[in-house]
């Protein structure tokens, strides 16, 4: 490749040069729940070919050091201390960085297109003309219940599966279809669920799910400070705030819960067994 010999200049005039013939485009990009070789091969090729890269502060430290050094990474995500970026203006980045001719990769947690705004950004761009392609990331529920040996449907046990926002804009209640998702053949997978989760419990009881439906509470899957707790329905808020659980975490409603007691086989960063915690020891009888 002759562009081994070139000067800085010269690869830098060759670079300017496609920019002003060709497009840019964005890939909006799927970094999963955080372990690295949890990338789809798809994500990793493309996240080496970026110009520059816009990310999300649920994207892994152990991903981005997949980013090539000199390629500019912009963090976007919401972080204490850090000045919000609202989603116009990423919006308006996006289409500006590829207006002028940059790869741009749009590095999400888990998968673009499950609660992660990535179908408004990919609105936003087919609007402005942009070329995207969207490269599809392991989602928060598949890793964590693989991770915290939970199979999400399970013979006998689950035959629905639901993914479901456990969060409102600004403090209205949540407004979910609750008879529906109260039942006892159905695994609940709740994102972003920590703050509501007293809602969450009092809303299922009432619709009547029973309280010692198990539950599951997955903090940080898949990576090394990953904790599980098995509780019940009926104990979620007692065991997240006795265990003091913090986000990012999902919260897996339904009886296949239960099988992290035999299936858990992930050991977090120093600990010699599995990740499966017991907590409140005898909430749930099954
Ligand atoms: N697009 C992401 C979800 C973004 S919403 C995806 O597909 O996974 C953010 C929520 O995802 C968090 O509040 C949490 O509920 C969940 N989440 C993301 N990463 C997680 C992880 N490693 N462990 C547990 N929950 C996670």
């Amino acid at each position: 490749m002759p562009g081994f010999a070139l000067t800085h200049g010269f690869l830098f005039h060759l670079q300017f040069g496609a920019m002003k013939n060709n497009n840019g485009k964005v890939f909006l990009v799927g970094a999963g729940p955080g372990d690295p070789e949890l990338l789809t091969m798809k994500a990793a090729r493309v996240l080496g070919e970026a110009d520059v890269v816009v990310y999300d502060r649920l994207v892994s430290q152990d991903v981005l050091a997949l980013v090539a050094p000199g390629v500019s990474k912009i963090f976007v995500g919401k972080a204490p201390g850090n000045h919000h970026v609202s989603q116009d203006s990423i919006n308006e980045m996006l289409v500006r960085l590829a207006r002028s001719g940059h790869r741009v990769v749009r590095l999400k947690g888990g998968d673009p297109f499950v609660f992660g705004r990535g179908g408004e950004e990919a609105l936003h761009l087919v609007r402005h003309g942009v070329d995207f392609e969207v490269v599809p990331g392991i989602t928060a529920a598949l890793a964590c219940g693989a991770y915290a040996g939970i199979p999400l449907t399970h013979r006998g046990l689950a035959r629905q599966l639901h993914f479901v926002a456990g969060h409102c804009r600004g403090d209205a209640p949540l407004d979910l279809n609750w008879a529906a998702l109260a039942d006892p053949d159905a695994t609940l997978v709740f994102y972003m669920a920590l703050a509501g989760l007293g809602e969450v419990r009092k809303r299922l009881l009432d619709a009547g799910l029973a309280g010692d439906t198990p539950a599951a509470l997955v903090e940080s899957g898949t990576t090394p400070r990953q904790r599980c707790f098995n509780t019940s329905l009926e104990q979620l808020v007692r065991t997240a705030r006795e265990q003091r659980i913090t986000a990012p975490a999902v919260i897996i409603i339904g009886r296949v819960a239960a099988l992290a007691r035999e299936l858990a086989w992930f050991a977090a960063d120093g600990e010699p067994q599995p990740a499966l915690l017991e907590s409140n020891a005898g909430a749930y009888a099954g």
